[in-house]
């Protein structure tokens, strides 16, 4: 269909509001459009928050030059007929706006080839539109720049997290058309990509990851509704994954209506509702699900940017797609499910402060790396390199504050070399560098002797600490933060490894005196030390439904 001005009357009808609020909505204006146009490719590609500079490149159908031109203009649509209602329309897009509206904040780059020997560009800068051929492959690339240029409010209202939300929009329309080639880039690196292969379990994997796609199940299922006293056909399809890998949000129930993502808060609880019991308590599901049904049941022009639908009976489809999930989980093969995922995002909670250590039993050693722990109700995983990295990080601090390390005879001595500017830090910072357990004496020249090096609890730092103690005691403005990053540096050396072998006393000494850090849950580098798993999801992942019978 060629673009055309919309009548008054239409515009009249459609939900005022404002199209572009941030960077993510440009983003799903655009990937709709690109759907619209029939692509079987959608490329993303976006630069820091996306107000700089982003892309969205598509192989659809294209728009001849003319069409190009007008689309730019406000209410011109190519996908609402003569007489067609806008209440039950088939696209994505039918308002003839997105395009306008972008251009109004921002500078507006169309690229675009509807199969022709040439394209066309069509430029919207400042308000001036310029047409001109360019070479293009069937398909249309629209580059947006500079938004929010002319409106410095809307500008400083974006916060540190619209990659985030554009990774949202751009991962929710991968999912729910797993026929689509989606890819994002973010400043040049590829963040995910799915393979178009009309296979949800593959979208699952590139927008999550094997974990998630492993543990779950496709689905498609027809059946009909009774709407007014008329049955109408309702087919909902998608991916369920197992009530073994779940999340702490519901952002991971994944909508779409009539192939338009939506946000409708009951269509998720329904899906939710699916699952029952199946869900240990306060954990949510990662689902993907279509609805499809006469349009004639769906409003999509209820909100303004289009992030909700209206039903004329939500109720019913409500309960439908309950039905649905509910028919599609339990006739899955849920054994899978019965694993407990070691998901460390979600099965696994960091252990919260505040609890102590003190009746903790040790089970025993996993791939002499992980010790397994009872605790309570929960099982409790210590990772060893990570919890005595810790307890060294935090004892040679209160070395630098005091009480001196430990340091272990170099026999017989090593000789290291210094440049002049480092022998100039060695001999500024002697104390220090002695009190964190390091003896050494000058040679002549810049060669230094060391014969004690640090040996917190008892095993012994890498000669390179040396060159690594008086290199962070160059560097940074502030003494404190290089020594601090010295702390962190020489508390990993001589920490334990995967592949020591720890008997449970050792485990337990370990533990001990963890639990007297002033920290003990992370490491100096912030990444837990101890993830605890609750009874309830063994409970759970046994189908024992929370009762510990026998
Ligand atoms: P709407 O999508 O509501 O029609 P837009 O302002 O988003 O309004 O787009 C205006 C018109 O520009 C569309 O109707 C379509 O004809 C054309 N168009 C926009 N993006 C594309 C694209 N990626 N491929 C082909 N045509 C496009
Ligand atoms: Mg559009």
């Amino acid at each position: 269909m060629p673009v055309r001005r919309l009548p008054p009357e239409t515009v009249e009808r459609i939900a005022a509001g404002e199209v572009v609020t941030r960077p993510a909505s440009v983003v799903k204006e655009l990937v709709e459009n690109s759907l619209d146009a029939g692509a079987t490719s959608v490329t993303v590609d976006v630069d820091g928050d996306g107000t700089a500079r982003l892309r969205v490149a598509d192989d659809g159908h294209g728009m001849s030059e003319a069409d190009a031109e007008l689309a730019v203009d406000h209410h011109t649509t190519s996908k609402l007929a003569e007489h067609d209602g806008i209440e039950h329309v088939s696209t994505l897009g039918f308002r003839g706006e997105a395009l306008p509206s972008i251009a109004a904040v921002a500078t507006l780059d169309v690229t675009t080839n509807d199969g022709g020997p040439r394209g066309t560009r069509v430029l919207v800068e400042g308000g001036e539109t310029t047409v001109s051929p360019a070479g293009r492959a069937t398909g249309t690339t629209v580059e947006v720049r500079k938004l929010f240029h002319n409106r410095p409010a809307r500008h400083k209202s974006l916060s540190n997290t619209e990659f985030a939300r554009i990774s949202d929009v751009v991962s929710r329309y991968a999912l729910l058309r797993p026929d689509v080639r989606f890819k994002l880039r973010h400043d040049g690196r590829d963040v995910f990509s799915t393979p178009g292969s009309g296979n949800y379990t593959d979208a699952v994997l590139g927008v999550y990851d094997r974990t998630v796609a492993g543990q779950s199940t496709t689905f498609d299922h027809e059946t009909s509704v009774a709407i007014d006293g008329v049955d109408h056909s309702l087919r909902l399809e998608g991916v369920l994954v197992y009530p073994s890998v779940t999340r702490s949000r519901r952002d991971h129930v994944h909508v779409a209506v009539n192939g338009r993502t939506v946000g409708n808060a009951g269509l998720k609880r329904a899906i939710v509702s699916g699952y029952g019991t199946l869900l240990p308590s306060g954990r949510e599901p990662i689902a993907v699900a279509s609805v499809s049904l006469p349009p004639e049941l769906v409003d999509a022009n209820v909100h303004p940017s289009k992030d909700e639908v209206a039903f004329v009976d939500g109720d019913v489809v409500e309960s439908a797609v309950e039905d649905a999930v509910h028919e599609a989980l339990t006739t899955a093969d849920l054994r899978q499910s019965g694993e407990v995922t070691m998901d460390l995002e979600t099965t696994l909670e960091r252990r919260e402060e505040g609890s102590s250590f003190d009746d903790v039993t040790v089970i025993g050693q996993f791939r002499e790396l992980y010790l397994l722990c009872e605790a309570d109700d929960d099982l409790l995983v210590v990772d060893q390199h990570a919890a005595h990295e810790r307890i060294n990080y935090e004892r040679l601090r209160a070395a630098l504050a005091g009480s001196a390390v430990e340091s272990a005879l170099v026999d017989p001595p090593e000789t290291v070399s210094l440049s002049p500017a480092e022998a100039a830090v060695a001999d500024d910072e002697r104390e220090t560098l002695t009190r964190l357990g390091f003896e050494f004496s000058r040679f002549g020249g810049g060669t230094y002797r060391l014969t004690g090096l640090p040996a917190p609890l008892g095993r012994v730092a890498d000669v390179s600490t040396f060159h690594d103690a008086v290199d962070a005691l160059r560097a940074g403005d502030d003494p404190d933060d290089a020594r601090d990053e010295l702390l962190k540096d020489l508390a990993c050396h001589p920490s334990l490894k995967a592949g020591d072998v720890l008997d449970r006393e050792m485990a337990a000494d370990l533990l001990g005196r963890l639990g007297e850090c002033e920290q003990p849950f992370a490491c100096p580098h912030g990444r837990p030390t101890v993830l605890s798993i609750e009874e309830q999801t063994f409970a759970t992942g046994f189908g024992r439904g929370g009762t510990r019978l026998d």
